[in-house]
């Protein structure tokens, strides 16, 4: 499978991070890091708190970055505290969503079905899906790490068409690489990658999987994306810690090109 096919995708997951004032200082920072180097060879997305949605969309208009959002609620409206809708997200500017990242399964019980209404929500309002899937330490140890990311993209993608699929993109993110400096090595990641790839296969043909974005994501810095983007099934990054700092994150941003 041709990996010129797929566009590759740099995403910073900010978490809870930066103020509205210190997303606008850093989005400045990503924009000076990118000044007069070559972008077009990767899509770049920064995924930033709801509060630090407007002002990350004000300092990034006229630059190559695109602003997401880190989650979105399923309905469109109603009496459901504290939550965000779609709608509201694209009315601000917002682009890419993460949907089912580890960080909301463990601590905010998200599970795979939630994770499949999210989806919906999120494309039927006509953003793009960043959708994580990824084993814990004790499912690699027991030699399930292909069929558990099998199951969670299963039931993710459940009643998404072929047409919306081509509005997501895949993050597999080992749950034991996520903010723990342990990188999955390139090989691992790959395997993975394209393990997920077979899948989206078997559900929407080898077109579909040919061109379906799969990043990597779990202490990716600047010292390893070269590598860990350098193999067949990986299509870019989901970076946390490393997105923070606006010169790792123009380094990975440069070894996507
Ligand atoms: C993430 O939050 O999706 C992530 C991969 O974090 P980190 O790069 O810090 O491991």
């Amino acid at each position: 499978m041709n990996k010129q096919l797929r566009k590759a995708v740099i995403a910073g997951n900010w978490k809870m991070n930066k103020t509205p004032a210190e997303a606008t200082e850093l989005i400045n920072a990503i924009k000076a890091e990118l000044d007069g180097k070559k972008t077009d060879g990767c899509e770049i997305v920064a995924c930033v708190p709801y509060v630090d949605i407007a002002n990350a969309v004000e300092a990034a208009k006229g630059s190559p970055i695109h602003i997401g959002a880190e989650n979105v609620h399923w309905e469109k409206s109603g009496a459901y505290t504290g939550e965000i809708s779609a709608d509201m997200l694209k009315e601000c500017g917002v682009e890419y969503v993460i949907i089912g990242h580890s960080e909301r399964r463990q601590y905010f019980g998200e599970t795979d079905g939630t994770v499949n209404k999210r989806v919906h929500a999120a494309l039927e309002a006509g953003l793009k899906v960043i959708l994580c899937v990824g084993e814990l330490l004790t499912e690699r140890e027991q030699g399930v790490t292909a069929e558990i990311v099998a199951k969670q993209t299963k039931i993710a993608l459940l009643g998404v068409t072929a047409e919306q699929l081509k509005n997501v993109i895949i993050a597999y993110e080992p749950v034991w690489a996520i903010g723990t400096g342990k990188t999955a090595t390139a090989d691992q990641a790959n395997e993975v990658c394209g393990a997920i790839r077979m899948v989206i296969g078997g559900l929407y043909g080898l077109k579909a999987a040919a061109g379906i974005t799969i990043q990597y994501g779990g202490s990716m810095n600047a010292k390893n994306a070269s590598e860990l983007l350098a193999k067949e099934h990986v299509d870019g990054g989901l970076i946390g810690g490393a997105s923070l700092k606006a010169p790792d994150f123009g380094v990975i941003i440069a070894a996507a090109q």
